[in-house]
């Protein structure tokens, strides 16, 4: 097996070295076998057996994500628990192996494609999501007929799997968490596509758009996976594999010496002290936080909340888990997002149907607003939640004051019931706006008259304003980050909030990238909240710099033409003031 080099786009750095684990493309060779009329009895038995050890498997599951993530996360498996139970499907099987006399497997795999064709044609959104539950199960009631090694990944015990896909769905890496998966690869996604975001928070490189990755590679290959430079080397020979342990061992090192950096204060040189945040997906990445030396959460991202299960969560649900991260990241700021749904993020206990465009459709905040029933059970506990420690909310996708003002009025109707009923809340809570949408920038002065704060939310910012689709992988290379647009779209929302006197965070994946963090600096941003992992890393630019020199750089940045010329000056200045932020590995010399 000689080795093959994929190219993709690099969505987070460090390097992993495993075998290859193919996630839902799991091929079964199934011969129509005939059997003999004594068989039949025989042949459904087989098929009961196996229905009854994928029940145990799945219950076993099920069982093991409740007591590692929580329930929320194992009532997923009760979807798949009602397949099993679906008696039309078992009737149809038995039915057909008493009147074809093929053995189970096959008539089972017929009946499956079967079902799998019917449903993926279904209009209804819910019922076409069941696709996906008929397909898991049904494998894996295949391989216990096949007497298969079990190969569902929160199954395995094999170590430092590197997981390969066409694309992983939030859900899918929500319910991975912990798990013994070491990179991420898949065919299509981006920078900012949610594989990415998960795979920094999880500390895991990943590499995505490789496009080919799923045809090229096959379970159990030996593949390296260089998040820096979005390389995957697919059986690499000996030098290669050498070359890159020596690698991984490096990053640790200098892993290990910016984390000793992390208690630190993110100030300057010439003592301009910055917020450095982090952002979290799920409360379980709180002790990566604090172990990184964030001070708070700046982006709570709460529509993990919301998935992997198949009815809403309660006020209660919402609020405990609220107070539980408020409670273990106090004395620091936690800022809630209030419930993202749409673009890229989809829940399927809300039936929305997908829009033409996803990304300018009934979103975010415009679906909140459209269904106050279930925005207000979230504005309720997160006030409820307040009390326990210091905790800031903010709207996603505001595009202008109006939507703004009617959040509030929703957010001031809740105070009005919790008051009502003698519930306590933290009456100063600070409420903050979103800016991803360009009028929103554009209009940040009006907004800043009634915002506490703004978090500038680059991710989707870009893609807007550059009119970048921000996982398609064909046009990544039209997602700039340092596209002088914007650039100026961020000074404009900096300077707004500070002429109205509040404070300007990001929490979109540009501010934990060095060479530009340094231009957000000078540009005045006082918060930066990021992946975990990029925390220290970004605290000991701030300190290795002036304040006044990073207003210098910004300057001339501003005044460059292009992404590229943004990104090589950035890159100069930061080779020149913190020359060991640069250049993680360089093993794509
Ligand atoms: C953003 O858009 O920059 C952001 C932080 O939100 P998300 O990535 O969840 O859309
Ligand atoms: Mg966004």
């Amino acid at each position: 097996m000689s080795e093959i080099v994929l190219k993709g786009i690099p969505a987070a750095s460090g390097v992993a070295i495993g075998p290859a684990f193919l996630f839902g493309k799991e091929e079964f060779r199934i011969s129509p076998r005939k059997i003999s009329e004594a068989s039949v009895a025989l042949e459904i038995a087989r098929f009961e057996e196996a229905l009854i050890k994928t029940r145990h498997e799945i219950l076993e599951i099920q069982k093991r994500i409740a007591e590692e993530m929580g329930t929320e996360h194992a009532e997923i498996f009760d979807a798949h628990l009602l397949v099993l139970e679906d008696r039309t499907l078992i009737e149809d099987v038995i039915a057909r192996i008493k009147r074809e006399k093929f053995c189970v497997e096959y008539i089972f795999s017929e009946v499956l494609k079967k079902y799998i064709s019917v449903f993926s044609k279904i209009e209804d959104e819910y019922l076409r999501e069941r696709v996906s539950d008929i397909n898991d199960v049904g494998k894996r009631i295949l391989r216990n007929l096949l007497g298969e090694k079990k190969s569902i990944v929160v199954d395995v015990d094999a170590e430092n799997l590197i997981l390969v896909s066409y694309d992983l769905a939030p859900s899918d890496t929500a319910s991975m968490y912990k798990k013994n998966i070491v990179a991420f690869v898949t065919d299509i996604g981006s920078r900012t596509s949610h594989t990415a975001i998960m795979a920094k928070s999880l500390e895991i490189p990943a590499v995505v758009g490789l496009e080919v990755a799923t045809e090229k590679i096959s379970n159990g290959d030996i593949l390296i996976v260089d998040g820096k430079t979005g390389t995957v080397i697919v059986n690499p020979d000996k030098e290669t594999l050498e070359r890159y342990e020596t690698a991984k061992v490096k990053l640790t090192v200098q892993k290990e010496k910016f984390f000793s950096l992390r208690e630190l204060p993110a100030k300057t040189k010439d003592d301009r002290e910055v917020l450095i945040a982090a952002n979290i997906e799920l409360p379980e990445e709180i002790p990566s936080v604090i172990d990184h030396g964030a001070r708070g959460i700046g982006l709570y991202r709460t529509e993990y909340f919301y998935m992997n299960r198949t009815d809403l969560p309660s006020e209660e649900e919402h609020y405990q888990a609220y107070r539980h991260v408020a409670q273990e990241v106090s004395p620091h700021p936690v800022i809630i997002r209030t419930l993202d749904l749409g673009g890229d993020k989809f829940l399927s206990q809300l039936h929305v149907p997908r829009d033409m465009h996803p990304f300018l459709g009934w979103r975010a905040i415009r679906f909140c607003l459209a269904r106050p029933d279930i925005f207000k059970i979230q504005l309720r506990a997160i006030l409820r939640a307040s009390v326990h420690g210091k905790l800031k909310l903010m709207y996603p996708m505001i595009s202008g004051v109006e939507e703004l003002r009617q959040a509030n009025n929703l957010l001031e109707e809740c105070r009005n019931e919790l008051k009502k009923d003698n519930i306590k809340f933290d009456r100063d809570l600070e409420v903050g706006a979103m800016i991803e949408v360009p009028s929103a920038a554009i209009t940040a002065d009006i907004i800043a008259k009634e915002a506490d704060f703004f978090s500038i939310g680059t991710n989707d910012l870009i893609q807007y304003s550059l009119a970048v689709d921000r996982t398609n992988e064909k046009i990544a290379y039209l997602y700039e980050p340092a596209h002088p647009a914007v650039l100026k779209l961020v000074k404009t929302i900096i300077d707004a909030g500070h002429k109205s006197k509040i404070w300007v965070g990001m929490c979109g994946e540009m501010s934990g990238d060095p060479e530009l963090a340094l231009v957000l600096l000078g540009l005045g941003l006082d918060e930066f909240s990021m992946p975990p992992s990029s925390v220290p890393l970004i605290k000991q630019l701030i300190r290795s710099v002036a304040y006044k020199e990073a207003k210098k750089i910004a300057e001339h940045a501003l005044s460059l033409s292009t992404g590229k010329e943004v990104e090589e000056y950035s890159s100069q200045q930061l080779k020149k003031i913190a020359p060991e932020l640069l250049g993680e590995n360089d093993n794509n010399k």
